[in-house]
């Protein structure tokens, strides 16, 4: 598997403390336990990267990390509220539509379901800030080493049919199944074509 070469910026809530645009962003979301950070670590190679977003106060806050020399990924607070609601959910929203709204930067979306579980409000509603703005959403579906071949075929049946998103990509950090695959789609297909359109301006 690749390592990539993560370098932790900053952390920020608002607009104001966001790092200047000048790379390319990828937004990463799911719900809380969805398997993010191993996600985030297995791109890593195996670094604890995404502990950072675990420190105490820095849970829900935007965290924002440069990937080797050309992209930034944006790792956002895990979510999992439609049923509790409050203002845990109403500063999660404001913080992602705010993000969404004023980032002119980011180029796609990444979206972790575990895939024992089903497509919900939360994911809709995330979704929506980004069809809003037109940006990509692609789906990774985590921890497929717990499943046979037949429960992860029918889990991306499923989440393909729930969400109506095309680019469903099947996962594992822990068996280190899809990260480059994952890695590969989204660099080729949100990055380069984003960092051409750059240098034809
Ligand atoms: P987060 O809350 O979305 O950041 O989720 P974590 O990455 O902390 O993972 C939540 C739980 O799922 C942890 O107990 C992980 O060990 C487990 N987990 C995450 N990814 C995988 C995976 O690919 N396979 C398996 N079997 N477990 C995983």
């Amino acid at each position: 598997m690749k390592k990539h070469k993560f370098v932790f910026l900053k952390s920020a809530v608002f607009p104001k403390d966001y790092p200047e645009p000048t790379r390319f962003e990828v937004v990463v979301a799911g719900r809380s336990n969805a398997g993010k950070s191993s996600f985030i670590n297995a791109l890593a190679g195996g670094q604890k990267i995404a502990k950072v977003s675990q420190m105490p106060g820095k849970t829900t806050l935007l965290n924002f990390f440069d990937v080797d020399e050309n992209y930034r990924l944006v790792d956002t607070p895990g979510y999992g509220f439609s049923k509790r609601g409050g203002d845990e959910q109403a500063s999660w929203q404001q913080m992602l539509e705010n993000y969404f709204s004023l980032r002119d930067n980011l180029c796609g979306a990444l979206l972790l379901v575990d895939y024992k579980r089903d497509w919900e409000e939360d994911e809709e509603l995330f979704c929506s800030f980004a069809r809003k703005i037109g940006v990509p959403v692609a789906v990774l579906l985590t921890k497929i080493d717990r499943g046979n071949n037949k429960d992860i075929q029918a889990a991306l049946k499923k989440i393909k049919s729930q969400s109506r998103i095309h680019d469903v990509f099947p996962i594992s950090a822990e068996g280190k199944v899809g990260i480059d695959q994952m890695e590969e789609f989204f660099f080729n297909n949100w990055i380069k074509p984003a960092l051409k359109g750059d240098s034809e301006r």
